[in-house]
């Protein structure tokens, strides 16, 4: 996850989702990664100020391995990026800057949301009802170049801005540099404004990028966790940075793999003497966020409602009985809850509801194994909304097929001879398109993003130049389409002869499909019946099943 969020990865698998749908991704600021697409980035901005000499643009620099503001900065002109030496050590996100953000009291503020993703297959993703307002600590002004150095105007990074001498720490979640953003909803409905749709659109915001990130999570996935065993249940608390325009369309900044969740700040008591103080507004929202995870994550919650059937459901609000280091970290967390309830003088589970829309009235559980437990802050959005969002997963579907191709156990890049084997058993090659054509695509993309800054230099084709790859051969079948109409078209192709090939295996007695792996195989939940045949019986000599037994070996 850290890897799929750093600034260059989050940009790249945008950027694809950008390619195919753009309406629905341009809620991402236009982007460059350097030093690769520097001189891409200056042809464009030249061409576009030459059609427009009035278009005096702001862009930001950020480094990719940056985070709390550190060695961002602001630039009007594409000359201006410091290039002296650094950038071949230090790559970094070039991108539009988004110069009329709403302000409250004339200040600049982000939106810190905290999103569970609970389980990557089947996806499922639940959003904290309340997040974190952070506010610059200078008014606001459009950039101009005698400002762009005033980081307290244009970054809203806590970190930064508790050292400027105007920070305001406040005792009330809707006072101060810091407030809940519930709390922001509230003075913005005051004035008017349509909240639910606010509220709404940021949720379409976090499930999108989700979807964009989920096809290279699921590839790491695979070669870490054997398939068709009982592996570790992962997830993970992501921490969305949001900015809202002063047309109220929310933007992604970032995401954060490890946001902080620190309850308490420093607060300097006299000159010179720190002391770290509890931070209301943190605890207020972040109590709730691990106090959800704990409950929606419990491993050993099935084992205890076997065990203790009437208490569960009799006893609906309470926990069982202590009896593991879980209950116990609930209880510390449920009794810090009720003491700051009672300071604030309010009952538990009080807080203010963000706008119940259709599609902001997440579920509290439903018909979910944990429904019957009170869901104060973590409300599920997908699969609750996953009709409407559904059809964007196609790179996901790419993904299934890249991982059925890698073969090998542990391995995230696909050989030549996999790729061949995807093209043929997709009955993908044709008269104008010979196997030896297939060995120079392969060839091409693979060497041109392998010389590109990534972190993984193994060799082989990755994900992202298997999705190129894709594009390219969805293009040349099916020419009049639309890009997304192009890729699905080859998709639906690429499953139907899969399925076909899976059928014809299946009653053949054959158990591995070539290729080594049944689709959907990257998770443990969903042990196909050829995997599981695989389990049951000894492989039969194919190599791909050679490959498989092989692979598990090294793992064991
Ligand atoms: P970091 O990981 O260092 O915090 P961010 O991407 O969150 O990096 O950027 C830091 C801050 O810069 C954000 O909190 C926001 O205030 C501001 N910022 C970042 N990107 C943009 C942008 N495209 N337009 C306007 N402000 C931005």
């Amino acid at each position: 996850m850290t890897e799929m969020v750093r600034k260059i990865t989050l940009s790249r698998a945008v950027r694809i989702m950008q390619n195919l749908f753009p309406e629905e991704y341009n809620f991402y600021p236009r982007s460059w990664i350097l030093p690769d697409e520097f001189q891409l980035f200056v042809a464009q901005v030249r061409m576009v100020k030459d059609g427009d000499p009035s278009w005096k643009p702001t862009f930001i620099v950020k480094p990719d391995s940056g985070c709390q503001g550190d060695g961002i900065y602001l630039i009007k002109d594409p000359s201006d990026i410091r290039l002296a030496g650094t950038l071949q050590s230090r790559p970094a996100v070039v991108q539009e800057y988004i110069c009329k953000p709403l302000l409250i009291d004339k200040l600049k503020f982000d939106i810190r949301l905290y999103v569970l993703l609970k389980s990557l297959e089947p996806l499922e993703i639940y959003i904290a009802k309340d997040g974190l307002s952070r506010f610059c600590t200078e008014p606001y002004q459009e950039p101009h170049p005698r400002n762009l150095h005033h980081i307290f105007m244009h970054l809203t990074n806590y970190s930064l801005n508790i050292h400027s001498g105007n920070f305001v720490h406040s005792d009330s979640t809707s006072t101060g540099s810091k407030r809940t953003f519930s709390s922001i909803l509230c003075r913005l409905s005051s004035k008017g404004v349509d909240i639910k749709k606010v509220w709404s659109d940021i949720i379409s915001l976090v499930i999108k990028t989700v979807i964009a990130l989920t096809p290279e999570l699921r590839v790491f996935y695979q070669s870490d966790i054997p398939a068709g065993r009982p592996g570790p249940t992962c997830f993970q608390i992501l921490g969305f940075d949001i900015l809202l325009m002063k047309n109220l369309k929310p933007i992604l900044l970032e995401v954060n793999a490890n946001p902080s969740m620190r309850i308490e700040h420093e607060q300097e008591l006299s000159p010179g003497v720190f002391e770290n103080v509890p931070s209301l507004v943190d605890e207020e929202v972040k109590v709730a966020v691990i106090r959800d995870t704990l409950r929606l994550m419990d491993p050993f919650k099935k084992k205890r409602e076997n065990h203790f059937p009437d208490i569960y459901m009799d006893r609906k609000h309470r926990f069982p009985p202590v009896s593991d280091r879980m209950s116990s970290l609930k209880l510390q967390l449920s009794k810090l809850s009720i003491v700051r309830s009672q300071q604030l003088g309010k009952p538990l589970a009080s807080k203010e509801e963000p706008p119940d829309s259709d599609l902001a009235s997440a579920s509290a559980g439903g018909a979910s194994p944990e429904g019957h437990l009170p869901s104060i802050c973590l409300k599920q959005v997908f699969p609750k909304y996953a009709k409407q969002f559904n059809y964007l997963r196609l790179v996901d579907r790419m993904a299934n097929l890249f991982i059925r191709f890698l073969g090998i156990k542990g391995t995230m890049k696909l050989g030549p001879t996999g790729f061949r084997t995807f093209i043929r058993n997709c009955k993908l090659s044709s008269g104008s398109l010979s196997m030896a054509a297939v060995d120079i695509l392969y060839i091409d993309i693979t060497r041109r993003w392998n010389s590109m800054t990534v972190v993984h230099q193994d060799s082989g084709m990755g994900l992202q130049a298997f999705v190129e790859a894709f594009f390219y051969l969805a293009q040349r079948k099916f020419k009049m389409l639309p890009l997304h109409e192009q890729v699905a078209s080859l998709i639906d192709l690429c499953e139907y002869h899969l399925s076909l090939l899976d059928e014809k295996r299946l009653v053949c007695g054959r158990s591995a499909p070539s290729g080594g792996r049944p689709p959907h195989s990257g998770t443990p939940q969903e042990a196909t019946p050829t995997a599981q045949l695989a389990e049951g019986h000894p492989p039969p000599c194919t190599n791909s099943a050679l490959k498989l037994s092989h692979s598990r070996h090294a793992l064991s």
